[in-house]
């Protein structure tokens, strides 16, 4: 079943709101001047933020939480009530909510906007949409906890004040809260910069440079097993590869619209300089700029020669290095990086090959997510929003496109029977995306891939093809990347695994333990079989004991251990050990060696864990 977010329909929603106008009330008990930003419910509870004039202590989150448990037990109810606008913004700014007022007067501009909804329980009120509870009394007392506090900015804009983030877990019950607790605790373990550390994946060096990932022998590892299974993927499904360069002239981003639109996310242009002839001295002859996405290269592929509507569709694929500029403060493991290779392809199609192309795209999708033993997703369909005042700078200007690439986006899907949400306002600026929406343990909602339609960009390249009836017409381009970025991806893996990787992608599949010395030649010669079939195994050559050579391939989550001993080498047998099992099974070597291949080659996912 896949899980969508929560919405203002679900009971949960109703509590977590509700919960968060308790906390406001709480804090404002004991906090006064406090004012109030936004206070949403989220995946795993709520947040509300506020602007202090000293700053808040973890200390106080017990103060706080007592004071909540005292409003639930007054058992206020909610009321609503819906005002003029005006009448509204002038209420928040005479109480001196500076911050409320602002949004409200953005509220207000919107075709809806005319009027404004608050709620009320006890001594508090708020602008809000609600829904909420019938009244604070039916809030569980023990199914919240605050946990944390952070800095964000109001409406995430640095140019804004900083405002303090109160974090709160919240469940109809207290069983419930436990549960998610012990998740977070085993999504610490499962940290991908622990365990990419821990495993040797991934370093970042500071000499090198910020959010610029190492890939190191085992993480590398990884990383071509993706690629070998997006090269297998793609060929079966009529892709092509091209290869193109990280680099770009100026001239190349501007015509794509990246410049000056999304210079911010660029980093800064490499200049070529020559001698200049008079006074003036050195003059920039020409602007390089490292690629923030690989679209405008596998456009210029597109354009390389003339195309017909022979040709067509068109996949162009390519595991493209793009950079982008974060700033330091935003960075993080592998999940927010400067430098990422994505998993990218650009498909140009015929009007009427669109709808068609599309829902291969998000098969495509299904039979990785698949492979990965990932079931627990949905599609977030994005479309733009004809309403937006500031649709203008949002969006390419043409409604007629908009509407042909939304209407056979959902077509597409509803015909496919796939789970999806509608989301209004959120398309790119050239046209509809599908999101692949994807939960952490701990039921954070991100964004793993993105496939999009784009009416526009072939337009400003001029890409063209010669249709049958000898006219010239423009193509369409999805832009899709299944697997995202290595970075992020990997990171993923790392945390959906446990580092515990199924046999085809880790980055030791198997090693072969003597258990002496003596034994070491026959280890070497099973090692060496597996590695002429191109299985990664290595051999256990130090002198440690058994029982710490065993430890040691467990703590590097070795799926396979194949032990050797006086018996295996007189039978030609190995004794085997999965990773995370503790039964171990006498084999013969040819048989040992065929059902690891064949695990490799199906892609197997690792069996069931004792331990699990
Ligand atoms: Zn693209």
């Amino acid at each position: 079943m896949p899980a969508k977010p929560v919405t203002p329909d679900d009971p949960i929603y109703r509590v977590r709101h509700s919960l968060a106008h308790v906390l406001a009330q709480a804090v404002l008990r004991l906090h006064p001047d406090a004012k109030l930003g936004f206070g949403p419910p989220i995946a795993d509870g709520f947040y509300y933020d506020f602007m202090f004039a000293e700053p808040l202590s973890e200390e106080e989150f017990g103060d706080i939480e007592k004071e909540m448990r005292r409003i639930i037990k007054e058992d206020q109810p909610f009321t609503l009530e819906a005002i003029p606008a005006e009448t509204a913004i002038e209420r928040l700014e005479s109480s001196g909510e500076p911050l409320k007022a602002e949004y409200a007067r953005e509220l207000s501009t919107r075709p809806d906007g005319s009027t404004l909804t608050f709620y009320t329980n006890g001594p508090f009120t708020d602008l809000c949409k609600g829904p909420h509870v019938e009244s604070t009394g039916k809030l569980p007392q023990d199914g919240f906890k605050i946990h944390s506090i952070a800095g964000a900015y109001w409406r995430g804009d640095e140019k804004n004040p900083m405002l303090t983030r109160i974090y709160a877990w919240a469940f109809e019950t207290k069983d419930e809260l436990k549960a998610h607790q012990r998740a977070v605790e085993e999504a610490k373990q499962r940290d991908h910069r622990l365990l990419g550390a821990k495993l040797d994946i991934f370093h970042i060096a500071d000499e090198v440079g910020k959010g610029l990932p190492l890939w190191l022998p085992n993480g590398a590892a990884i990383r071509h097993e993706l690629e070998k299974l997006a090269y297998e993927f793609e060929f079966q499904r009529g892709y092509t590869k091209v290869a193109t360069p990280q680099i770009t002239k100026k001239e190349l981003f501007l015509r794509s619209g990246h410049l000056p639109l999304y210079q911010e996310g660029m980093f800064p242009p490499m200049e070529l300089r020559e001698r200049g002839e008079g006074a003036g001295g050195d003059e920039i002859i020409e602007s390089y700029y490292l690629r923030p996405m690989n679209c405008p290269h596998h456009h210029m592929v597109y354009a390389a020669r003339p195309r017909s509507y022979r040709d067509l569709p068109m996949r162009l694929a390519e595991y493209g290095s793009v950079y982008r500029f974060e700033r330091a403060g935003a960075l993080q493991g592998l999940t927010r990086v400067r430098g990422m290779c994505m998993n990218d392809a650009h498909i140009y199609t015929t009007a009427e090959q669109l709808k068609e192309e599309f829902k291969e795209v998000v098969r495509l999708h299904h039979d990785y997510y698949k492979l990965f033993g990932l079931d627990d997703y949905f599609i977030r369909l994005s479309q733009w929003d004809p309403d937006d005042p500031k649709r203008a700078g949002k969006y390419v200007d043409d409604p007629e496109s908009w509407a042909f690439a939304e209407k056979l986006t959902k077509e597409a899907l509803e015909e496919m029977g796939v789970d999806f949400v509608e989301v209004r306002g959120e398309a790119a600026f050239y046209g509809p995306k599908a999101d692949f929406q994807f939960h952490t343990v701990t039921g954070r909602e991100f964004t793993l891939s993105t496939a999009q339609i784009d009416f526009a960009q072939p337009q400003r390249f001029e890409l063209t093809y010669k249709d049958a009836d000898g006219t010239d017409k423009t193509p369409f381009c999805i832009h899709r990347a299944p697997l995202g970025t290595h970075e992020r991806f990997i990171a993923f893996m790392i945390e959906r695994f446990g580092g515990a990787f199924p046999v085809w992608m880790a980055p030791i599949q198997a090693r072969i333990i003597p258990v002496s010395e003596k034994f070491l030649p026959y280890a070497r010669r099973v090692g060496g079989l597996l590695r002429e079939r191109f299985v990664r195994a290595e051999v256990d050559e130090s002198n440690h004991t058994m029982g710490k050579k065993i430890r040691e391939a467990q703590t590097s989550k070795i799926p396979v251990a194949a032990v050797v001993g006086e018996q295996e080498e007189a039978d030609n047998t190995v004794t085997v050990r999965r990773y995370g099992s503790r039964d171990q099974a006498v084999m013969p070597l040819d048989r040992f060696v065929s059902e690891l291949l064949d695990e490799i080659a199906t892609r197997r996912l690792p069996p069931a864990r004792d331990d699990a």
